[in-house]
């Protein structure tokens, strides 16, 4: 399968490497090591439309196609998967949710909250509650792993009407940071095994009240926003992954040619990579049609995450023992693919919706 890219999306690529190699590749380690990226660095991402790329210009983004999109997201993560995870969950998550000027701007930055402690894959499970009273939607709850949560200035949180059930009832509210009953309770940062400098907090909601006005979308369609949503993010994930193989292959690369040793020969893997940044390339090219994606986003996804895997674990025997001590980027690039299989969709759920999408959807729930 060839790909064209036109001159546009090449400046973009090349814009991108360019700011990866200036901005991020000089601090990632300092970053990881301190468990944060500093908001100013926030700023010169901003400054390049970055935090809002496939924002249409009128709501304050750099009106970017899929395609280009996907291939910042790609250069990033080369840089750093931290960084690539704010990204992320800026873009394709909260503003896909609702585009809003301050936060395509990256004047503010989003958070997106589905998962809870005891519904991950199965989202329908959800617990926490908006009950409307007096104008206001009152949340009771919990959520878990939410990157950019203890960061973000819009939380954009998932909860259902009190004694609705599974899909029914669920709707997604927007919550400022400092709204009371609103908070952080837990950070994980150096302690995960990946994603270091990127937070990931749970969150907790008593008797948080926000006006009516703060639902997002319409009154008890969350589950089908969420859905797209995450066929949104999913996108960017793959595009994640070919950027972090990306970097353990040139990584490697040069460590063999310096090396002098007989590591095995990386060629399979350039090819495999090839193979995934093209899928991924062509579910953004379907998006920029207007054609649905979620078979192809799932299958980049799935497939990405494996093959980052693959690559940044062969990256690792390629170094040695060197691979493994902490002096070269590959333990970091193993570390941080860990996550693209489990976070957005496991691998397991992708492959029930490539499953669903081929053989129509199953009978359960
Ligand atoms: C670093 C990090 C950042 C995250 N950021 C966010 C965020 O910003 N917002 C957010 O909402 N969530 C976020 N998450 C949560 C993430 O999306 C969930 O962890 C993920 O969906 C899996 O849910 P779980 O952890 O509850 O695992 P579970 O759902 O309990 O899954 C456990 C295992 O069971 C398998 N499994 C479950 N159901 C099935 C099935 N039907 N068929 C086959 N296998 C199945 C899974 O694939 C997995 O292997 C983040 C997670 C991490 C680790």
């Amino acid at each position: 399968m060839d790909f064209q890219l036109s001159e546009a999306q090449k400046l973009v690529r090349e814009t991108a490497r360019d700011f990866v190699d200036r901005e991020i590749v000089p601090h990632v380690r300092d970053w990881e090591a301190k468990g944060e990226i500093p908001r100013s660095f926030y700023a010169k991402m901003a400054a390049l439309g970055f935090l809002g790329a496939p924002v249409p210009e009128k709501y304050g983004g750099a009106g970017m196609d899929y395609v280009s999109f996907a291939l910042l997201v790609e250069e990033i993560s080369r840089g750093s998967s931290s960084v690539r995870t704010t990204v992320s969950v800026q873009t394709s998550l909260s503003e896909t949710t609702l585009m809003l000027v301050p936060l395509a701007k990256g004047e503010k930055l989003g958070a997106w909250a589905l998962t809870e402690p005891q519904s991950g894959s199965d989202a329908a499970g959800l617990q926490t509650t908006a009950k409307l009273e007096n104008g206001e939607w009152v949340l009771n709850g919990a959520k878990r792993f939410i990157s950019n949560g203890s960061i973000a200035d819009d939380l954009f949180v998932y909860a259902r009407e009190p004694g609705s059930k599974r899909h029914e009832g669920l709707s997604c509210f927007l919550v400022p940071k400092r709204t009371k009953g609103f908070s952080v309770t837990n950070v994980e940062t150096t302690t995960k095994l990946g994603l270091r400098a990127s937070p990931t907090a749970d969150l907790a909601f008593e008797d948080c009240r926000v006006p009516e006005g703060n639902l997002i979308g319409k009154r008890g369609n969350g589950w089908e926003q969420a859905m797209r949503t995450l066929n949104s993010g999913r996108l960017g994930i793959a595009a994640g992954a070919v950027g972090v193989a990306r970097a353990a292959l040139e990584a490697a690369t040069k460590y063999a040619k310096e090396r002098k040793a007989f590591g095995r020969p990386i060629g399979s893997f350039q090819l495999l990579r090839e193979m995934i940044a093209l899928l991924t390339l062509r579910a953004a090219n379907l998006r920029d049609l207007g054609v649905d994606n979620t078979m192809e986003v799932s299958m980049a996804k799935l497939f990405g995450a494996q093959m980052a895997m693959r690559v940044t674990d062969r990256a690792i025997q390629i170094h040695g023992g060197y691979g493994f001590s902490g002096e070269f980027d590959v333990e970091r690039y193993f570390r941080d693919a860990r996550v693209l299989g489990l976070y957005e969709g496991t691998n397991e759920i992708q492959k029930l919706i490539i499953a669903d999408k081929i053989l129509g959807p199953s009978h359960g729930d």
